[in-house]
């Protein structure tokens, strides 16, 4: 107990420190980065092989491997019924707050970060803009499109907007495919693009599920190691629990083996706790650092402020009231205590944004601080790390209905189904990874027929925001693995 406290309070003084540090100090945030690069790299060491030990370990644990069905099924059906609860959440406050305006395109453009200049002359060369004397060419670099605002240019006319902006070329830069443009006149606007990334993506919602499916069996297990792939990884471990499990003494000394690792993985967790402080201020410092500084983040935040306090609040609604009576109710457990014990969990998913390297600590939490069996939680959190997403799958609502309002778009219920329906599913497909749920939503945008491009409405701030969701992602595993210890396991196996 005093050790926990001691190390809430180490990791409390780490966020204090890096905040003020990597936000007044944007620079200085900047070098003791790659502090908080280490403590990540330590815990990703350790996921692979606390997965592989935790799994194998509780599956023997169980006895009977006919028990993994019901408990298998009872944790999806969990984890899907959360998280519907969570879009719901979040579809129904950015109906409420309506925090999307319809902005004109030059509102959208400086919404993302452009800049649209009506009157004032400038060249393009290549890759080099020039307004009115002063180059634009560093600021603006890779993922920025490029709209001249009258016809002086040599270029093909494609469309034309509002009054008198004719969008005469989009010009990327683009190393695969350099598009030179050269041009002068009066009047430019530069947008900035969404990365590639999400101007590729074109999976639909069966590629998703598709990919998830096929995702489940390795072709290669130490490749899916390698790569950091959780789901063939979780795959194999139970196969090899299960099947150790029925070879009687001659499954024994594997199994040792297993329960012996996994004690060692604990006590190599325990250490990383000790660098959790300096790791999670040194990752915060970095970011402020990044976005620069709190004058470089605060209006960022400011501009894009009704809808994150969207987000965030449905972020705060699902993790208050919603998920703590569903611990209440089913996993009959004294919330306060669970939210003190889980803290620094949480904290570390705050500063990482990602629930895979977090995971580690998310099963010392909830192993050695609130009681979770290991068996369930070697099964449950592992699982939930990577395909349950309670934050994810609200922001990814809240987000696309932004985007819609932006673009003076009204959704009607069959919409507001399939945004249900698809940002549900997005969640289980992104990975436990940093703004993989962005790279998500791109599916959920394209089942309304939304513009893609949209997604830069929101970049600006998503580093902030993902930490958010992560945050509550972890959240939702833990009181997951306990609900599903004490209520669904109890109910059948009363001795633990
Ligand atoms: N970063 C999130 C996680 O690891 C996923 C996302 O929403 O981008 O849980």
């Amino acid at each position: 107990m005093r050790n926990n406290n001691k190390l809430l309070a180490g990791i409390v003084a780490g966020i204090v420190a890096g905040s003020l540090l990597g936000g007044i100090y944007p620079e200085a945030g900047l070098k003791v980065h790659f502090i908080g690069h280490l403590f990540i790299k330590f815990l990703m060491m350790i996921v692979m092989p606390l997965i592989i030990a935790a799994m194998i370990s509780g599956i023997c644990r169980f006895g009977d491997v006919r028990k993994l069905g019901p408990l298998g099924f009872r944790t999806i059906f969990y984890y899907l019924g959360t998280t519907a609860l969570s879009v719901l959440t979040g579809i129904l406050l950015v109906i409420i707050i309506h925090p999307g305006q319809f902005a004109s395109t030059t509102q959208q453009i400086e919404t993302r970060g452009g800049v649209v200049v009506q009157d004032a002359p400038y060249t393009v060369t290549g890759n080099t803009v020039v307004i009115d004397g002063v180059s634009l060419s560093k600021e603006y670099s890779s993922s920025y499109s490029i709209i001249l605002l009258d016809r002086d240019i040599s270029g093909k006319i494609t469309s034309q907007h509002e009054g008198n902006i004719i969008e005469v070329s989009t010009w990327r830069k683009n190393k695969n495919n350099p598009v030179s443009l050269t041009g002068k006149g009066k009047g430019i606007a530069i947008d900035k693009l969404p990365a590639e990334r999400f101007m590729q993506e074109q999976r639909g919602i069966t590629d998703i599920l598709k990919e998830v499916l096929t995702g489940l069996i390795p072709a290669n297990l130490f490749k899916a190691m390698s790569e950091n792939d959780i789901l063939p990884v979780i795959t194999f471990s139970l196969l090899l629990g299960a099947v150790l499990s029925t070879l009687g003494e001659q499954g024994k000394p594997v199994i040792d083996f297993f329960n012996g690792l996994n004690e060692a993985i604990m006590k190599i967790i325990h250490l990383a706790m000790y660098a959790a402080p300096v790791g999670i201020g040194a990752l915060i410092a970095g970011r402020l650092g990044e976005a620069g500084g709190f004058t470089g983040f605060l209006p960022e935040l400011l501009q894009l402020g009704k809808y994150a306090l969207t987000v965030i609040t449905g972020l705060m609604i699902h993790s208050m009231i919603i998920l703590p009576l569903i611990l209440k109710l089913f996993g009959k457990t004294d919330v306060g205590r669970f939210a003190y014990n889980t803290t620094p969990a949480l904290l570390t998913a705050f500063s990482t944004a990602s629930s895979s390297a977090t995971l580690p600590l998310t099963v010392e939490c909830a192993e050695e601080k609130n009681g979770v069996s290991p068996r369930t939680a070697g099964f449950v959190l592992p699982l939930g790390a990577t395909i349950n997403m309670d934050g994810t799958a609200l922001y990814e609502a809240v987000a696309v209905i932004f985007i819609a309002q932006m673009n003076g778009i009204t959704l009607g219920p069959p919409e507001l189904t399939i945004i249900f329906l698809t940002a549900t599913l997005a969640a289980v497909g992104a990975a436990g990874i940093p703004e993989a749920g962005l790279v998500t939503m791109v599916l959920v945008l394209k089942a309304v027929n939304l513009p893609i491009e949209g997604i830069s409405l929101i970049l600006a701030i998503d580093w902030f925001l993902d930490r958010c969701r992560t945050t509550i992602n972890v959240w939702g595993d833990s009181i997951g693995a306990k609900v599903i210890d004490r209520y669904v396991l109890r109910s059948n196996h009363p001795s633990r």
